[in-house]
């Protein structure tokens, strides 16, 4: 593994970071023998920073479950988040605080971010209700040891942000696709400049710049180099930046995850050559031309009330022009359940809006909900699936039980 060191702190982190928020499911709970057994590999070759938050469903808990079982708490620095965007008054600080701690099992969090900065206005609130002091009070108690916050807004936000306070580090979405999105290499620069270490999330866009790949952009990284996988090409323009100093993986599988080691093994700065960053520029124009939604399946904006599958109608609907209609139809009636009669299609949301105000991307949802359903909801495709609903339901539907009058 190799290291770049956080000059606040001193501490060497590895350039690979374990990005807790996808961590192995089945029926919708983490599997927690394949997460232990990647969370010991990982650590066991080199990876010292494990990322986490209090709102991701289950993630500390298995994290700190993972860590005690194998003992490797010494080992590795955790960073976790306050939810700043549940809190409703300035003891919530406390509250989720301890919460995410028992939840690590541990007594101390090494990097704690405020969670989902969006604006300098987003920041002010909380500094209204006293962060400042309460940060300064949980260092000195050792429950805090780096402050730091993560962001999701316009690069002028980020700088604001950046300047209001005496930050110890921050995380950022930075991918080759997203260069001058949020807060971009600017936004990268200007951290840098102050000494403080970058974590970047979201450097392969939620698996995006892997499986969501036109054939025609893999065909161009191919053409370039036939033995680099699109994930080598996505984590090496990362890493080849000085400024970036770990990269945060989101990884749900062993062999993902050894992957990655081996690339983070090999990872250099400046190591891509002219022609390697020229290769970028066409695949990043042949992958923004097909895809329509900038949705990185994060699942924020879920639960929806009507039960749409956000994530899961947007992953189709790019698919669908990324690939072909048919492929993404097929995603489509999949992965919303379509034949069922509990579907999760686009055509189920009411507009009530309250998903949109969690997503990072800013993405207008109800509206874009809209476009998916004109694609992938035609009447002949909306016919044949009733029928398909009718038949299957009245075959499976249970005889209502005879009531005693
Ligand atoms: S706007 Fe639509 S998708 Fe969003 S929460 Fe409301 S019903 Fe669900
Ligand atoms: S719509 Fe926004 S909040 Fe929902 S999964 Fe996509 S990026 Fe995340």
């Amino acid at each position: 593994m190799r290291y770049r060191r956080d000059k606040k702190s001193g501490n060497a982190l590895s350039v690979l970071g374990f990005g807790c928020m996808r961590f192995p499911r089945a029926l919708g709970v983490i599997d927690m023998k394949k997460t232990s057994a990647m969370v010991r590999e990982a650590v066991d070759r080199g990876v010292n920073y494990f990322d986490t938050a209090w709102i991701y469903p289950g993630s500390e808990e298995a994290l700190g479950t993972a860590l005690a079982e194998h003992k490797l708490r010494e080992k590795v620095y955790i960073a976790s988040k306050l939810p700043v965007i549940v809190c409703k008054k300035p003891e919530d600080f406390d509250r989720y605080l301890s919460q995410s701690l028992a939840r690590l099992k541990t007594d101390r969090i090494d990097y704690y971010l405020m969670h989902m900065l969006t604006d300098i206005n987003s920041f002010e609130k909380i500094r209204g209700w006293g962060i400042v002091d309460w940060v300064r009070q949980k260092k000195e108690s050792g429950a805090v040891r780096q402050a730091g916050f993560s962001f999701h807004g316009t690069r002028d936000d980020f700088l604001a942000i950046l300047a209001a306070y005496d930050w110890d580090f921050c995380q950022i979405q930075y991918n080759y696709s997203n260069e001058n999105y949020q807060a971009g290499r600017a936004g990268l620069k200007a951290a840098a400049e102050k000494g403080i270490p970058v974590i970047i999330m979201e450097p392969l866009l939620g698996g995006k710049l892997i499986g969501g790949l036109p054939k025609a952009a893999r065909e161009a990284f191919q053409k370039a180099d036939p033995d680099r996988s699109p994930a080598d090409w996505g984590l090496n323009w990362l890493w080849d930046q000085a400024e970036v100093t770990v990269v945060l993986s989101g990884m749900s599988g062993m062999e993902q995850l050894l992957e990655n080691i081996n690339l983070a093994e090999k990872a250099l700065e400046n190591s891509l050559s002219p022609a390697d960053l020229a290769v970028f520029d066409e695949v990043k124009m042949i992958f923004n031309s097909v895809h329509k939604v900038n949705c990185t399946a994060c699942a924020y904006c879920m639960p929806c009330p009507q039960q749409v599958n956000i994530p899961g109608c947007f992953a189709a609907y790019n698919t669908s022009f990324a690939f072909s209609l048919v492929a993404g139809l097929q995603q489509y009636v999949t992965s919303t359940g379509a034949a069922s009669s509990a579907s999760h299609m686009a055509g189920r949301c009411v507009k009530c809006r309250k998903c949109e105000k969690h997503c990072p991307q800013n993405i207008k949802i109800s509206a874009v909900l809209d476009d998916v359903k004109r694609r992938l909801e035609p009447f002949w495709v909306r016919a044949p699936l009733f029928l398909f609903r009718s038949i299957v339901g009245r075959t499976t539907r249970p005889k209502p039980e005879k009531t005693l009058r």
